[in-house]
């Protein structure tokens, strides 16, 4: 297998990186992955990742709720509930930063399109890239969008857009670098850059160490903090302008957590730790299990 090996810190090239522990792929193989941790920035990382080839089958699993559409079961009803919730908070968002009703957007790593569906009945004009075939087959069909390859953003023009919004998807992207200068490229001057990642620093993830659902190895190649996502954007000309907390990620990736450990209640357990996770991120923003970033370019 081809495997992605660092020898450097990623982000701030420095050499004295060191592993932290294992993480086991829970949602696939079973196989276990090494997170390491630059001493110079504090950038995590998942070492050894496999290549672009390789990645492919550790996406497959049939129990992946995200490619799923039925509203059976009362944990689906839920998740439809909550999606629905977050996809009126994430236009109101963008809408009261930009002062925009219907400008110009890159849903960047779009899924299944819920997203671009949602700001495209509101009036925007969409563009939404998203890597898997499969997904944008089923945004086709089930909802009419038409979604985008991977290659397409190299034919997006300079300075295009007013947001490009990257939902989860920046944990998973390989080339880092290109993707930020790319962002940079194609963003407008007064455009924004909205990035939703986990954060390795929350409550949550304090509390589960390795077993943390969102480490999610090896889908899941770099471990963001409030501190390093800053430094990722600043080395490539952005300014960290805001964050905001998601307040439903925590109970999510708790329960999961929960049941990764095995635990007994996983279900009761989860919960109470996602609620205690709940009340710390209300007094400090960084306990958030994930976080919604909003950069500027430095001008
Ligand atoms: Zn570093």
């Amino acid at each position: 297998m081809n495997l992605i090996n660092h020898k450097t810190c990623p982000l701030c090239s420095n050499a004295d990186i060191s592993p932290l522990f294992k993480c086991k792929d829970w949602f696939a193989t079973g196989e276990e992955f090494e997170i390491h941790k630059c001493s110079s920035c504090g950038f995590v990382f998942t070492q050894n990742f496999p290549d672009e080839k390789e990645i492919g089958k550790y996406y497959e699993s049939p129990t992946y709720i995200s490619h799923s559409n039925t509203k059976k079961g009362f944990v689906n009803k839920v998740y439809h509930m909550v999606r629905s919730i977050m996809l009126q908070r994430k236009r109101k968002l963008i809408e009261s930063l930009t002062l925009l009703k219907n400008g110009k957007l890159l849903d960047y790593g779009a899924g299944t399109g819920f997203f671009a569906k949602a700001m495209q009945k509101a009036g925007w004009d969409i563009t939404a890239i998203e890597k898997s075939e499969k997904a944008r087959k089923l945004a086709s069909e089930e909802l009419g969008i038409d979604m985008l390859p991977e290659e397409a953003l190299a034919n997006i023009a300079n300075n295009s857009l007013d947001v490009v919004t990257m939902w989860h998807v920046m944990e998973h992207i390989q080339d880092l670098d290109r993707a930020w200068s790319e962002l940079y490229r194609i963003l407008e001057n007064t455009g924004i850059a909205i990035i939703a990642i986990p954060n390795c620093i929350s409550y949550d993830a304090q509390k589960y160490k390795e077993n943390w659902a969102a480490y999610d190895v090896p889908r899941h190649l770099w471990h963001f903090t409030p501190s390093t996502i800053m430094k990722w954007g600043e080395k490539h000309g952005f300014i960290l302008e805001r964050q905001y907390t998601m307040p439903f990620d925590g109970f999510y990736i708790s329960m999961l957590s929960e049941k990764y450990k095995n635990a007994s209640f996983a279900i009761i357990r989860g919960f109470w730790n996602g609620l205690k996770g709940w009340i710390a991120q209300c007094s400090k923003r960084n306990a958030s299990s994930s976080i919604i970033y909003v950069f500027r370019k430095r001008l």
